[in-house]
């Protein structure tokens, strides 16, 4: 570790975070967490999973946990299908909720869905400190990370208080959006988080009746990012209709409908990098 950086502390049993991030809201980085999460806990009984055990002769799936800490617009509850407090443990932390196989924890446990969350600087720390460090993961080999967009304080402290082991970061080929993931990506290197590369999504739709193909948010911009920076893109996801009602349906697509395309697409930008990060 550089010096100058405030002491990292692991998560207690945690082996590798993966953080999600983005420079602009809405651009799909919640999406793309879930999916990884789900893609990286794939069961056996997925054909994920059988690739997985063909590729690298490893066919056991792994324990992921999902952390939500895009504390003003907390996704993960419904992306998930959670609701409830978490109840706590012996030793006063709190448990994670499970669903799909994955222990999920989200500020959108502990507050109203509907309630606005008013809140100075400092209480967004507090709140970021007890996700971090108050909750029984148990024992789990990844720990995927929800970032909230853009570089601010809660994207600084989690970087600089967690060893964090690759950075995701989701972007749409538009300028406006590029140009914050510029940013997030230059976040990350300044605090020594290695970036595992960038995600292109909604660079296509393909209308379901003629089947034309309209790039709405323009064609290659994260790829031109990706080159500017020297990052790989790890994958291209198309807009696709059955991505976002089965985000909305808290059903997300690599669970509900791992044959789909589109659910390959979303897997395949993983399997390349993040599976074989060991
Ligand atoms: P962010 O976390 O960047 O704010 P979300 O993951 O919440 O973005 O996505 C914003 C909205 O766009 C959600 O309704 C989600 O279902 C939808 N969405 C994300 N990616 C896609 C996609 N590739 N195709 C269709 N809808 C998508």
């Amino acid at each position: 570790m550089s010096r100058g950086l405030p002491k990292q502390k692991p998560i207690e049993g945690v082996k590798q975070v993966i953080v999600v991030a983005s420079g602009k809201g809405g651009v799909g980085k919640s999406t793309t967490a879930v999916n990884l999460a789900l893609a990286l806990a794939a069961n056996d009984s997925c054909k994920f999973s059988e690739q997985r055990s063909t590729e690298t002769g490893e066919g056991k799936s792994k324990a992921v946990g999902l952390l939500d800490v895009d504390v003003y617009g907390p996704s993960i509850p419904k992306m998930m299908n959670l609701k409830g407090n978490p109840e706590l443990s012996q030793s006063n932390l709190m448990r994670p909720l499970l669903n799909y196989g994955i222990a999920c924890m989200s500020m959108g446990f502990l507050v109203e869905e509907t309630a606005p969350l008013v809140w100075r600087g400092l209480m967004v720390m507090s709140a970021i400190e007890k996700l971090l460090r108050q909750v029984d993961w148990g024992q789990l080999d990844y720990l995927v990370v929800d970032m909230p967009p853009g570089t601010g304080d809660v994207q600084l402290s989690v970087s600089q208080n967690i060893p964090i082991s690759g950075a995701v970061i989701v972007s749409t080929p538009q300028d406006i959006a590029l140009m914050d993931a510029h940013k997030g990506a230059e976040m990350f290197r300044k605090v020594h988080v290695p970036v595992l590369g960038l995600v292109q999504n909604m660079s296509v739709f393909q209308c379901p009746k003629c089947k034309h193909k309209t790039h709405i948010f323009g064609a290659d911009g994260a790829r031109r990012l990706a080159r500017t920076l020297d990052l790989d893109i790890l994958g291209d996801i198309p807009l696709h209709l059955n991505i976002r009602e089965a985000s909305d349906t808290g059903q997300p697509i690599v669970f509900s409908q791992p044959e789909s395309d589109e659910s390959w697409d979303l897997f395949c930008v993983f399997w390349e990098h993040v599976w074989r990060m060991h």
